[in-house]
């Protein structure tokens, strides 16, 4: 089977074109070795199949990050038969820097210039022509979000991929280093390189990959870089070679676009003078935030009820509505997810049915185990759906990226970069990936930091914690409030946490924020149901595997005495979990929640969820037994239903996200201070948290001290600096 690669910059389009032209057949997989993803697919539409595979974005084929290293090995050591460079029609010179050093291998190439709608739109032109002729390999406009062109894309590039193509740099139009690199590349023929073009810029450039393979090579090319005057760029060759290659561009730029003279300011200039102000950037996002957790949280949607008394009394609408009478209206969330409450409450109502007949231990094990806490974790699919589908929204229009762009300027205050806070945004759907994006970031520094802070960033699986303690807590009025509260504190505590590891944690500097700014565009369904389907897929292939078997264990240790072999015991104080978790119930004292009439449940539960988060609400479920978890939450003072909460929000995450930190920190050491650092977060937090709530005057006591702390930092700097 033929075999293209698509290469290109972030953000340039490749995945949307990758969906475009494998639809069903792509899956993903990873790189041998590294852990960022490998997509592949089949494209069925020409005579012969052609796998295509999506190359991580790059900005450049040097060895420097891993993205770079795994496209380079791809291109250099895989024989592929094309390269679809995707080409991002609207930030031309940037993105045709990768393209000059694809030109050095000699795949076959073609450019797919995307976003040509946008070009269109904006009344530019750009001469496709003009382009082929400055580059040497054919060019195509597409769309790729909008389809157009795709299947002529295809057919060019099948066409192309049957002739070999010779290599060309555009270095050699240096006028300082074009005949250095004739000579380089001289060189390397005689020495027989394979691809002599690619490796003779790279040479002269100094890579230390390459100067190190090349050594026979190396030695004359000392001698001619003697030859040449490098003193404009301090001696240093790669910043000649890339500055060559924006030359030849910028030379060529002319003749290839042609600007409308009367451009009106466009849609996402304008956007962005609100979104993206300086003073109410933040204030919109948490507004942004706030409305999304109300339509998907709220018992009083709108505030119709409390605003205006608007009540549901008649039997019709309350059924309707699934409430009872004298509700408010529910936000299209809450109304979702009764009616799926309903739906499975009926079925497990049935299945209870059936099995009347059945031993007592396997009515349990299904009905009260099993069922149970499937049911306590599946409950919260719609509201789970909802918040993942508003995400994925504001993220296809581009208004995330802006997120990163806009906490960057507030971070850097801090001396933090806001590009760090692009993979922590990806933790609110799951931490796994949030970890591995973790890899973009250039400073060591940061990279730890935010690992460091990115479990307090609550993620989907957490969701269910915060849900059944909304439905209890204040009446269950203010759901959306709870919600919102904990995943701001979460988002608080991660600040301050980071503030405190910078001064811990002392080197180098924060990068600079490099991230282009894609346009605004209206989601496209198709490419918001791929992220949405992307994101619930791994949600609910966790609860049919580990979870389900989990309940079954927990359900067995609750209902059996060491001495199982007795049969089930009546009361779950006896049982071996119960036994177990009064002697580690003591571990949580100081944080109160484990001194109430549940203490050792609400324990053991934290501590099942460091398995999968899932696995708390469906502890507590299994352990609440008869009673119901309402029953319990509601045994709970305010205070201890917080610090429960906030210790569940901070401390050591689930299995998957710690092997994954592992990974990227590659030290046990660092891993243990890691998990130490967690631990203690929200230790803290969760006890502060109690008794200041519980007692006023140790919040009193708490505040002052704190106020007299950041008094003396802030006189000490003041003094510093002075
Ligand atoms: P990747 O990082 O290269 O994989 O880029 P993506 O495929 O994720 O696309 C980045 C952004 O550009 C997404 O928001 C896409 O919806 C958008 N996009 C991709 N192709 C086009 C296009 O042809 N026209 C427009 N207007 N937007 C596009
Ligand atoms: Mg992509």
């Amino acid at each position: 089977m033929l075999k293209f690669c698509l290469a290109g910059n972030p953000n340039s389009g490749k995945t949307t074109l990758f969906n475009a032209l494998t639809g069903s057949t792509a899956h993903v997989g990873n790189w041998p070795g590294v852990t960022v993803d490998k997509r592949e697919g089949v494209y069925k539409k020409l005579e012969e199949k052609i796998n295509i595979v999506d190359l991580p974005g790059i900005y450049s084929l040097s060895p420097y990050t891993l993205e770079e290293v795994v496209s380079r090995n791809f291109i250099m050591d895989e024989n592929p038969d094309l390269i679809i460079n995707i080409v991002d029609a609207t930030k031309l010179e940037r993105n045709l820097y990768l393209t000059t050093q694809l030109l050095e291998t000699n795949v076959p190439m073609v450019i797919a210039l995307n976003m040509i709608d946008t070009v269109e739109k904006a009344g530019d032109k750009i001469d496709v022509r003009a382009m082929e002729k400055a580059f040497g390999v054919p060019v195509i406009a597409i769309s790729a979000l909008r389809g157009k062109n795709i299947n002529e894309l295809m057919k060019v590039a099948y066409q192309v991929s049957k002739t070999p193509r010779k290599s060309f740099s555009v270095v050699e139009y240096s006028p300082l280093i074009g005949k250095a690199c004739k000579e380089v590349e001289k060189l390397c023929w005689e020495h027989d390189v394979d691809c002599a073009c690619f490796h003779a810029v790279k040479v002269l450039e100094g890579d230390l990959l390459e100067v190190k393979d090349h050594p026979h090579i190396e030695e004359h090319v000392q001698e001619i870089r003697a030859t040449i005057d490098s003193s404009a760029f301090d001696g240093d060759f790669e910043a000649m070679v890339a500055d060559a290659r924006y030359q030849y561009i910028t030379s060529k730029m002319p003749s290839i676009v042609i600007k409308n003279a009367k451009r009106k300011v466009n849609v996402t200039q304008k956007a962005d003078k609100v979104l993206t102000h300086k003073v109410w950037g933040i204030p919109i996002f948490l507004v942004i935030m706030f409305a999304i957790f109300h339509v998907t949280f709220a018992e009083d949607f709108l505030y119709l009820g409390s605003l205006f008394g608007v009540q549901i009394n008649s039997d019709l609408w309350c059924t309707f509505w699934q409430v009872e009478a004298g509700s408010a209206i529910p936000s299209p969330g809450v109304w979702l997810q009764s009616w799926c409450g309903w739906l499975t409450g009926n079925v497990i109502d049935i299945v209870a049915g059936w099995m009347a007949s059945c031993p007592d231990w396997l009515t349990g094990l299904v009905c009260d185990g099993l069922l149970a806490g499937i049911d306590a974790i599946l409950s919260f699919l719609p509201h789970i759906l909802m918040l993942f589908l508003f995400l994925s929204i504001l993220e296809d229009t581009g208004y995330m990226a802006r997120v990163a762009f806009i906490m960057d300027r507030a971070f850097r205050k801090l001396g933090l970069s806001g590009k760090a806070f692009y993979p922590l945004l990806m933790c609110f759907g799951c931490g796994v990936p949030g970890v591995m994006a973790t890899k973009t970031l250039e400073s060591e520094k940061e990279r730890k930091i935010s690992l460091y802070i990115s479990p307090f960033f609550s993620c989907g699986a957490k969701l269910p914690i915060w849900l059944v303690f909304a439905g209890v807590l204040f009446g269950g009025q203010h759901g959306d409030l709870v919600v919102y509260s904990i995943y701001l504190i979460g988002i608080v505590v991660a600040l301050i946490c980071a503030i405190i590891l910078k001064l811990v944690i002392n080197k180098a500097e924060t990068a600079p924020f490099i991230m282009e700014l894609p346009d605004y565009h209206l989601p496209q369904f198709k490419n918001t149901m791929l992220h949405l389907w992307d994101k619930l897929k791994h949600y609910l292939v966790k609860a049919g595997t580990i979870i389900a078997s989990a309940i079954v264990i927990i359900w067995f240790l609750s209902n059996f005495g060491f001495a199982f072999w007795n049969g089930m015991v009546d009361d779950i104080n006896v049982s071996m979990l119960g036994q177990i978790g009064q002697v580690l119930q003591y571990l949580f004292y100081p944080m109160g929640w484990a001194m109430g009439d549940f203490g050792w449940q609400l324990a053991v539960s934290s501590l099942t969820g460091l398995l999968a988060k899932e696995e708390v609400v469906a502890t507590m479920e299994v352990l609440a037994g008869g009673m119901g978890l309402e029953f319990m939450i509601a045994s709970m003072t305010t205070p201890a239903a917080f610090a429960f909460m906030l210790f569940n929000l901070l401390c050591m995450p689930c299995m998957a996200m710690v092997g994954a930190v592992a990974g990227e920190l590659k030290s046990t050491k660092e891993l243990f201070k890691a998990i130490g650092f967690w631990m203690l977060v929200a230790y803290v937090v969760s006890g502060l948290t109690y008794w200041c709530f519980t007692y006023w005057w140790v919040g009193v006591i708490f505040a002052v001290a704190l106020v007299a702390a950041i008094v003396v930092l802030y006189i000490r700097y003041k003094k510093n600096k002075a």
